[in-house]
């Protein structure tokens, strides 16, 4: 078993998810001396997971942030993130063996969001089930393997039977734990983590969180790939401190000039909101039966620690 579900076996994890920065300065930023990687390393979480472009085109920051993740004292475990879109075998297999050379044995195996138009992966790999069983074909048991998990449906699943049943299928194949697609439905989710198991699934749930921090990119992570249910109370949020003419456009504008007066005042206000949100979140999830936490950090410090420590998710001792 390996040591994450074994924490997870014994008591719920928590963890933190970052993404590699385009750019030398957002790199020097996040992974450098004193940056936001070791202010959040210092807040001991079980693992860090880096997220990948869909096919492979930020490997690098993505395996310098790993090595980073890797190198800090506090022995938190590093996830890379991995998709299957474009790869051949061959390709797939170089790319796995440079991870475990790097020291990266944990792995999220994905199949990756299919380009605009699309009908395929374009690689020799059609879907994640089939990712987590090359990999286990490949390296035996080298890798701990996470798999998505949607407690919506996959936006494009044909049923949410159908969606649960490869999951099953990737638990057969030899996935190691699920992290979940963000789900701010939580009757939907309590539906679904009883649909799981009945259907045999016993993998350890790790639950991903996006801190709610800003209206733009609230709508954007729900709207723009996974269709999420908005529930009353956070579309109230949105709505209470709607940025005119909307969000969007008065973002562009701000640095100019601020088609609302209260631009400002918005903002903040509707960040004080969704933290409170989050951290009411977190309390719904804790009582739900997961077995994780797992926080988009959003490569920020601040807001994030602040809602770890608001939900009360660290003892201090
Ligand atoms: P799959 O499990 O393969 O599912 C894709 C679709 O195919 C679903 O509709 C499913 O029902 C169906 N399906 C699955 N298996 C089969 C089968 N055997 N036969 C027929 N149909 C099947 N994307 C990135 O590019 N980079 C990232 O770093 C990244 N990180 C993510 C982190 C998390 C926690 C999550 C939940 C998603 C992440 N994604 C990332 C997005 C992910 O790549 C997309 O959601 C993608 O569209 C589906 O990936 P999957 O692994 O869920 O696919």
């Amino acid at each position: 078993m390996s040591k994450l579900t074994e924490i997870m076996n014994k008591r719920m994890a928590f963890s933190f998810e970052l993404f590699p920065p385009k750019t030398d300065d957002g790199l020097k930023k996040l992974i450098g001396d004193g940056g936001v990687l070791d202010r959040l390393a210092g807040l001991y979480p079980d693992y860090i997971s880096v997220t990948y472009g869909a096919g492979g085109g930020n490997i690098g920051a993505n395996l310098e942030v790993l090595k980073a993740i890797s190198s800090r004292k506090q022995g938190i475990v590093p996830i890379t993130h991995f998709t299957c879109i474009g790869g051949t075998k061959d390709d797939l297999r170089q790319k796995l063996q440079s991870y475990l050379d790097n020291g990266i044995n944990h792995i999220l195996a994905l199949r990756g969001d299919l380009p605009f138009g699309w009908t395929g992966t374009g690689g020799d790999l059609r879907y994640a089930t089939e990712l987590v069983a090359f990999i286990r074909k490949e390296f035996g048991d080298k890798f701990t393997i996470a798999v998505a998990g949607s407690p919506e449906g996959h936006i494009s699943c044909r049923s949410i039977d159908a969606d649960i049943s490869y999951l099953k299928q990737k638990q057969d194949n030899g996935a190691d734990f699920i992290m979940t697609q963000l789900c701010w439905d939580m009757d939907q989710f309590r539906w679904w983590i009883d649909a799981i198991r009945a259907a045999g699934v016993t993998l350890p749930v790790d639950v991903g969180i996006m801190p709610v921090l800003d209206a733009k990119a609230t709508m954007n992570m729900a709207l723009s790939r996974n269709g999420c249910v908005l529930p009353r109370k956070l579309a109230e949020i949105i709505s209470k401190n709607w940025i005119f003419p909307d969000p969007f456009t008065a973002d562009a504008e701000a640095k100019d000039k601020k088609s609302d007066a209260a631009y400002d005042e918005k903002k903040a206000s509707f960040k004080e909101a969704g933290i409170e949100y989050t951290v009411g979140l977190i309390d719904e999830y804790r009582v739900a039966g997961i077995d994780g936490i797992h926080l988009y950090a959003l490569n920020k410090y601040d807001d994030v620690a602040r809602i770890i420590s608001e939900a009360g998710l660290i003892d201090r001792v």
